[in-house]
């Protein structure tokens, strides 16, 4: 069998042309596109996360505002933040770096960020109309596995799919997404009882979950699509939630790196002139 190797670049090199048309049409009415990246702390990750972004941003014509503040912000601190990037006319869409310091609520703050300027569904107003169907608008990984999927022809009209993981940002979200594209969701996660049994009847697995080649071979049937979105370093490499091995059993796979975060970073721009 052979297996498809479901590269991100492609599908978010698809995206480049119409965003940056919009930026540059923008920019024509007098308005630079901006995007303010908010980081809280030292955390590696999302220090890389937010140059990665910058640095995206300025290649498709706009501009990103770094606001940096110490890890031993105040909630009402950082709240102030976030409420004066709300009220300045100049930017664009918001993104606080999650996961926040420890001492700090991720939900009260993303609640935070207005709805209009709120580039990753981190408002819950904007979460309940994305929930209701009212509003396209999920979170940008979500978004990506789909647009993944969609590129690579995955069909999922009354397919299995089994998502690892339930946070709000994935898991939650981007089960909701297959369930509208009309496949039978299962969402699992730490208190999962028999998780195998269940992703072995799976078409398609999205794993979600943060914890290293967590998924093995014998967890899934013959032909499985995956779609790996964990990002996890183990001895200075990054690696996914899927064993490599599994590959051998899959039709279709995402691999880490250069699966779904090159595509969710893409989505966060294309969420950024949605709110032009
Ligand atoms: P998270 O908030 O930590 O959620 C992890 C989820 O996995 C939780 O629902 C948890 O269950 C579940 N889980 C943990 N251990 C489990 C186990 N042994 N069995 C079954 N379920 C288990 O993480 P997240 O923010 O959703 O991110 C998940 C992964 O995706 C991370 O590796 C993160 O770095 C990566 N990520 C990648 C991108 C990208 O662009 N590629 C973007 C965001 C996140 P409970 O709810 O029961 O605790």
């Amino acid at each position: 069998m052979e297996t498809l190797l479901m590269q991100g670049k492609p599908v978010a090199e698809k995206y480049r042309e119409a965003i940056t048309a919009k930026i540059a049409q923008a920019r024509l009415q007098g308005r630079t596109v901006t995007l303010a990246i908010v980081v809280v702390g030292d955390d590696p990750a999302s220090h890389v996360y937010k140059n990665r972004l910058m640095k995206l941003i300025t290649s498709l014509g706009g501009q990103a505002k770094e606001v940096l503040l110490p890890e031993a912000s105040s909630e009402a601190e950082v709240l102030e933040t976030i409420t004066s990037l709300n009220q300045d006319d100049t930017i664009t869409g918001i993104l606080p770096m999650m996961p926040l310091p420890a001492h700090l609520d991720d939900a009260k703050i993303g609640a935070a960020v207005l709805a209009a300027k709120d580039v990753d569904c981190l408002n819950t107003g904007n979460q309940g109309a994305f929930l209701a169907g009212h509003n396209p608008w999920a979170a940008s990984t979500p978004r990506a596995c789909m647009a993944i999927l969609e590129h690579y022809g995955i069909e999922l009209t009354g397919k299995r799919a089994v998502v690892l993981g339930r946070s709000n940002v994935v898991g939650k979200p981007v089960a909701l997404l297959l369930l509208q594209k009309n496949a039978t969701v299962t969402i699992c996660h730490s208190r999962t009882k028999n998780l195998a049994e269940l992703t072995k009847e799976a078409d398609i697995i999205v794993a979600a979950i943060g914890k290293p080649a967590f998924v093995t071979p014998e967890m899934v049937k013959e032909g499985v699509v995956i779609v790996d979105v964990g990002i996890n370093a183990v001895d200075g490499k990054l690696v996914g939630d899927v064993a490599p091995q599994v590959v051998a059993k899959a039709s279709a796979f995402t691999p880490v790196p250069g699966g779904v975060g090159v595509v969710s970073n893409m989505m966060v721009m294309e969420a950024l002139t949605r709110m032009l």
